[in-house]
């Protein structure tokens, strides 16, 4: 009878929790909603540096020379402490990162994705792809799973590659060959550094998880002048690094532990004041991004959990550029 009644009380608190959640999510009449294009943003661009498993303490002058300057630079907004999800596994920080959205909404909580609610809550390319199709956007990954859940059906062009190398020279073909097409959003994800962390150890006194990161650093410089050059040529680049969670000993799982949830996150952009105030989370970049092209969607608004970074965008130094 006592079990009876306990089991009653908890069906009813589940009932409970799960009528609110609905009702929460139900609140998002979205369709109800327009979107409003900034069309003198509809041409800017923005390259996304995904870098797995990057140890804060570990960037440093000695170690990552380029990233250490691009986040001395005032033009930045830049994040020692930027926030993982609860869950410090890849596939939910990335989902976040993608999505703008927490875990218990887009629901990844290990790298199987099972039960990841990318139909809800797509991903910022979905959005671009929609309302601004002509932009065209690619995904370059080194961790197949974010490409096979997320991004390969809402890209223009997904590429799984083998290894860091292989994404670094194919994401420099797509940018300065312009083949097969004169990307404008992309997303790029190196996972070396994770492997490294795994295998030897997340640490700045590892050698192989150090070199590892010098080795990304020079990719990120690479990738970073080829966006210096095209900013001459009047383009308007957003440049975007960021990592998905840091790590201790040789495993990531301990959300309490400052080393593993505190990662790296960097936005520059030559004439944008960002809120360098705020305590960035992985879904502030989502927010940051579509506001950076100009897309204001009611959908994505009621949905989003993160803010747009982007504190004064400087429209005449960019029109005198050009
Ligand atoms: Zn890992």
């Amino acid at each position: 009878m006592y079990k009876r009644y306990t089991s009653y009380l908890v069906g009813a608190f589940f009932l409970l929790v799960s009528c609110s959640k609905d009702i929460y999510v139900d609140s998002c009449h979205y369709e109800h909603y327009s979107t409003k294009i900034d069309s003198s943003k509809s041409t800017n661009k923005v390259l996304i540096i995904g870098i797995d498993g990057f140890r804060s303490d570990a960037m440093t002058e000695q170690i990552s020379p380029k990233i250490h300057s691009l986040f001395t630079q005032n033009n930045t907004y830049n994040n020692l402490e930027h926030k993982t999800e609860e869950d410090t596994y890849s596939g939910p920080n990335w989902s976040s990162i993608l999505t703008g959205v927490h875990l218990n909404k887009h629901n990844v909580i290990d790298n199987t994705f099972e039960g990841g609610n990318f139909i809800k809550y797509p991903s910022f390319f979905k959005y671009i792809e929609e309302h601004v199709p002509e932009l065209n956007t690619a995904s370059f990954v080194n961790w197949g799973p974010i490409n096979k859940n997320v991004l390969s059906k809402e890209v223009d062009y997904a590429q799984d590659l083998e290894n860091d190398s292989l994404v670094f020279q194919k994401s420099i073909e797509l940018l300065e060959n312009t083949n097969p097409f004169d990307v404008d959003i992309f997303f790029i994800h190196f996972d070396e550094l994770d492997a490294a962390g795994h295998n030897f150890g997340f640490s700045k006194n590892i050698n192989e998880y150090t070199e590892t990161i010098t080795k990304l650093d020079y990719y990120v410089e690479k990738l970073y002048d080829i966006i210096s050059n095209k900013r001459k040529t009047g383009e308007n680049w957003l440049f975007i690094v960021v990592s998905d969670h840091g790590g201790d000993g040789t495993g990531h799982g301990d959300y309490d532990n400052i080393h593993i949830r505190n990662t790296i996150f960097l936005i520059e952009h030559p004439d944008t004041f960002f809120k360098n105030n705020h305590t960035s989370n992985m879904t502030d970049i989502a927010p940051t991004i579509l506001s950076f092209i100009g897309i204001q969607s009611a959908e994505f608004s009621c949905k989003k959990d993160g803010i747009s970074l982007i504190k004064q965008y400087s429209t005449t130094n960019n029109q005198q550029k050009r």
